[in-house]
């Protein structure tokens, strides 16, 4: 973190200072409110995988907008929830939590029109938070009128403590350029925390495995999605071609979710297939053959063993 400024009071002395501004900024709020998606629309790249499913961010995974005077570190988060007991829970609730340790300024995100018990709860843990919060009213293209947004956004003040509350619609991508601007106002002066190049601290094969889960979760109705989980068992680039050979297998906890995940004459995972695909040559930018396996694994969310050999690790969040 290294430039110089030169005191011209006393010009033998150097001290360390930049123009440039750095910091991490968490986005974190109940499942649902679109963490993913507004971390995804301020990137302008799409990093987190979004779903209406509660649990479809699992990890926490870091989006990284690098400007020619700043750069802003997005840490995106597992939703914090109520009541979880299995294991899996537990982990997403400790990588929500450590979040927002350290970081510059928290973005405490909610929906417009609702405010409920795990809303509460995340704003009863911000009470011990160093660092600034910005409440960000997501959603707000659900209201035709804005003045009808107005009475809600009343009951605020007394609920949660912030320093600037900013309504914004990431699908309508309104009120993000709000949202940069508070972050520079508390951002300090540092060089680049990562490489100027970098987009994210997560490894491509990692985004590779999320897009299938993506695909999984927005797929197939309430019957599966929690307990399955994918592993990437190939991801090469041939030679030559530049083509990318990926073999991706999705773990079930039982045989019936299979069926499902499968569908009637394999037409559910070749849809899934088809989707993850496209994602997959945005991202990788060349040509990428993928091959889906589904396979059962009982009771692997409930099991910390098991999660850890599939990465659900405290190192690995
Ligand atoms: P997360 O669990 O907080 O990360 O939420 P996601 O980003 O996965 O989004 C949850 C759901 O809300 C998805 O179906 C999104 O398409 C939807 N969503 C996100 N942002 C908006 C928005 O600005 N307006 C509306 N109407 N829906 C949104
Ligand atoms: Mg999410």
């Amino acid at each position: 973190m290294k430039s110089i400024h030169i005191d011209l009071e006393q010009p033998g002395l150097v001290e360390e200072t930049t123009n440039f501004k750095a910091g991490f900024a968490a986005v974190i709020g109940r499942p649902n409110v679109g963490k993913s998606t507004l971390m995804n629309e301020l990137l302008g790249q799409k990093l987190s995988i979004t779903s209406h499913k509660p649990q479809t961010t699992r990890h926490r995974i870091h989006g990284i907008y690098t400007a020619d005077d700043h750069q802003i570190v997005y840490v995106d988060t597992p939703g914090m929830h109520l009541g979880g007991q299995k294991s899996i829970n537990r982990y997403m609730n400790r990588a929500a939590k450590s979040a927002f340790a350290g970081v510059d300024v928290i973005l405490f995100v909610i929906e417009a029109g609702r405010w409920s018990k795990e809303d509460q709860s995340v704003a009863d843990q911000l009470k011990h938070a160093e660092a600034p919060v910005v409440l960000i009213v997501n959603k707000v293209d659900k209201f035709k009128q804005k003045t009808d947004l107005l009475p809600f956004l009343q009951t605020l003040n007394g609920k949660v403590e912030f320093s600037t509350l900013i309504p914004v619609s990431a699908h309508k991508k309104s009120g993000l350029d709000l949202i940069q601007k508070e972050i520079l106002k508390v951002l300090p002066n540092q060089t680049p925390i990562f490489p100027e190049d970098y987009i994210t601290d997560r490894s491509t094969k990692f985004l590779i495995a999320e897009i299938v889960r993506e695909k999984l979760m927005r797929m197939l109705g309430d019957e599966v999605p929690y307990g399955a989980t994918v592993e990437i068992e190939q991801f090469e680039q041939e030679e030559g071609t530049g083509r990318w050979a990926i073999n991706a297998l999705i773990l079930v906890e039982r045989e019936g979710q299979k069926r499902i995940v499968i569908g009637d004459k394999g037409e559910k995972i070749k849809q899934m297939g088809i989707d993850a695909r496209k994602d997959m040559i945005a991202l990788l930018e060349n040509r990428v053959h993928l091959e889906l396996w589904v396979k059962v694994k009982e009771n692997w969310s409930d099991d910390e063993r098991a999660l850890a050999s599939l990465g659900y690790t405290e190192s690995h969040n």
